[in-house]
């Protein structure tokens, strides 16, 4: 199970064990930046796995390759043309990993986000997986009010939920956002209204 944030993977480690799985946890985020965010958000990570009780297995931090990939891109807003290729990154390192330890399938924590393109991540997996012969869980985490319980389930444990998606792109999106909106609520805040879970979001 690919974890791109741990408020975004408290429902899906229930969810999946109630189907009889037992998800591993792969946290690969290129993607995180600046360094200190990447740190916070993976120590998050290894909290939620202590609180659950799952294994965590943490990819390599290579903010250098996800650049290269992305450099093209990088005026683009959050949604657009650079989304796809920072998430086939994402995935194609988590499709590799489940091949390696020979686990059947895989799956990733962005699809409980109301911010994610489920149907970009269904065909993006896919392919990873096909590239590696595991087979991608297309699971609809958000469904069944799935990101209004991930919001519960994160300020019960207490887990930091970030402001912006993650790369540095979307992090100045995010502060030219509540610069021009000093008096108002916050990215995050004013992107809930958008969801129908009327919650704040973590933006994983
Ligand atoms: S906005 Fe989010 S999904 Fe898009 S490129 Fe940045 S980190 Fe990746």
């Amino acid at each position: 199970m690919h974890i791109c944030c741990a408020p975004d993977a408290t429902v899906p480690v229930v969810r999946l064990r109630a189907k009889g799985y037992e998800p591993v946890g792969f946290f690969y985020d290129p993607n995180i930046q600046p360094k200190e965010e990447y740190d916070l958000r993976l120590d998050q990570a290894r909290k939620l796995a202590c609180i659950e009780g799952f294994e965590l297995i943490v990819g390599p931090y290579e903010p250098e390759r996800w650049l290269a990939v992305t450099r093209e891109f990088r005026d683009e807003p959050e949604g657009g043309l650079r989304c796809p290729l920072c998430l086939g990154l994402l995935l194609d390192a988590a499709a590799q990993r489940a091949a390696e330890l020979q686990m059947p399938m895989f799956t990733t924590t962005l699809l409980i986000s109301p911010h994610k393109d489920v149907h970009l991540l269904e065909q993006v997996g896919r392919e990873k997986g096909a590239l590696y012969g595991v087979t991608f869980l297309p699971e609809a985490f958000r469904k069944q009010d799935g990101f209004r319980e991930s919001v519960r389930l994160s300020k019960e444990y207490g887990l930091y939920r970030q402001n912006y998606c993650g790369c540095i792109y979307s992090r100045i999106e995010s502060e030219k956002w509540r610069a021009a909106h000093p008096h108002g609520s916050s990215w995050s805040q004013e992107e809930q209204k958008k969801d129908t879970s009327g919650e704040a979001t973590s933006r994983g």
